[in-house]
């Protein structure tokens, strides 16, 4: 068959379909909640995308925003005769329209059952974090440390930030209140195992009980000293919920299996980014991505007969879960659990709490 378009310069390919077929179609469950998809009108673009800027950083390079109608075709495509639901955000980036991409996400959202983060700006009051999560399919927000204020030159101005210089207190008792559910993408060049991210998640989690808290990517974790730094420290809190998406290493994700238990970690794609053809490979607190299209960061090209062997980094994160999930001896209700279970309860939790049915 031709490879069917995804997003961006991707494709949906024969290899990929194979791939489904071996590995992903007899394990994945009917349903799937994708709890952290980003979905971003790309006419709120505010301020255009440059070569200079695209090179910055390889995520700017292989991300374009999606809109939400693509973002349902793609979850279609490459997870055939599955039911999938979303808990999306938009694109944390001020080069977008903050307030108009929440206002189309929210609507978007609501129109196909999907439940919406808003971007939270730290600048907003309090009243207006309250309006914002009264709005119908919203159950909370989505902060991060580049909507402190724009820089033009790095995107990692704020990088060292404190989580509480981009989700203020003042807003975490409004979250607290609400039970709202807050995706937290933590700071720091060291990640989520640096002393001062722990303290302040503990403190969150001390202060403000009633968030439904979920640290994306665990914490950032994509290599396994990170994930050791980080992990066994905050295993002993169960109502702490982490989601997995953009981890692609196996070793990660047995020891968060093992650390947290299949009840506290949500399944994400990070869409749109990871429809990404390749491999990512580890050293120590590195990795590279390795991927057949001719990007700028893509200077160490491998073989062509192994570049025809890539399929997307999204069925590759899928293949690095499923054999720590099998090296663990977990079985069926596990995975039920990480796909959906886990994020229905939760945004059960986030939406009755508010009043809400969207
Ligand atoms: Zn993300």
């Amino acid at each position: 068959m031709n490879p069917i378009p995804l997003h961006h310069v991707w494709d949906y390919r024969d290899i990929d379909r194979a791939f489904w077929a071996e590995h992903l179609e007899g394990w994945m469950p009917p349903r799937i909640v994708d709890a952290h998809t980003h979905v971003t009108n790309p006419a709120h673009r505010l301020v255009p995308m440059t070569e200079e800027k695209r090179r910055q950083y390889w995520v700017a390079e292989v991300s374009e925003p999606i809109a939400a109608e693509d973002a349902e075709r793609c979850h279609a495509i490459v997870f055939p005769s599955r039911q999938v639901t979303c808990v999306a955000m938009g694109s944390p980036d001020l080069d977008f329209d903050i307030e108009a991409g929440n206002e189309y996400l929210r609507t978007e959202c609501l129109a196909r059952g999907w439940h919406a983060l808003a971007l939270l700006r730290p600048q907003w009051t309090a009243e207006r974090v309250e309006a914002e999560l009264a709005k119908p399919s919203v159950i909370g927000v989505k902060p991060y440390y580049a909507l402190i204020s724009p820089d033009r030159t790095t995107r990692d101005a704020h990088l060292e930030a404190s989580i509480f210089d981009f989700l203020p207190h003042h807003a975490l008792e409004v979250l607290d209140q609400r039970r709202a559910w807050v995706t937290l993408h933590v700071p720091r060049a060291d990640r989520l195992g640096h002393p001062k991210n722990l303290r302040e998640v503990r403190e969150i989690r001390r202060r403000y009980p009633h968030i439904v808290l979920v640290i994306a990517h665990f914490g950032r974790c994509y290599t396994e000293p990170h994930a050791r730094e980080a992990l066994p420290p905050l295993a002993d809190d169960p109502g702490l919920y982490f989601d997995n998406c953009a981890v692609l290493n196996p070793a990660v994700h047995r020891l968060a299996l093992e650390c947290l238990g299949p009840q506290r970690i949500l399944y994400g794609t990070d869409g749109p980014v990871f429809y990404m053809r390749g491999r990512r490979q580890w050293q120590g607190r590195t990795y590279i991505n390795r991927t057949s299209y001719p990007f700028f960061f893509n200077r160490e090209r491998e073989a062509p007969e192994i570049e025809g062997t890539y399929t997307l980094y999204l069925y590759e994160a899928l293949r690095a879960l499923k054999g720590a999930i099998a090296d663990l001896g977990m079985g069926k209700a596990e995975v039920e659990a990480i796909f959906h279970g886990n994020a229905e309860r939760l945004i059960a939790r986030a939406n009755n709490s508010s009043g809400k049915t969207g």
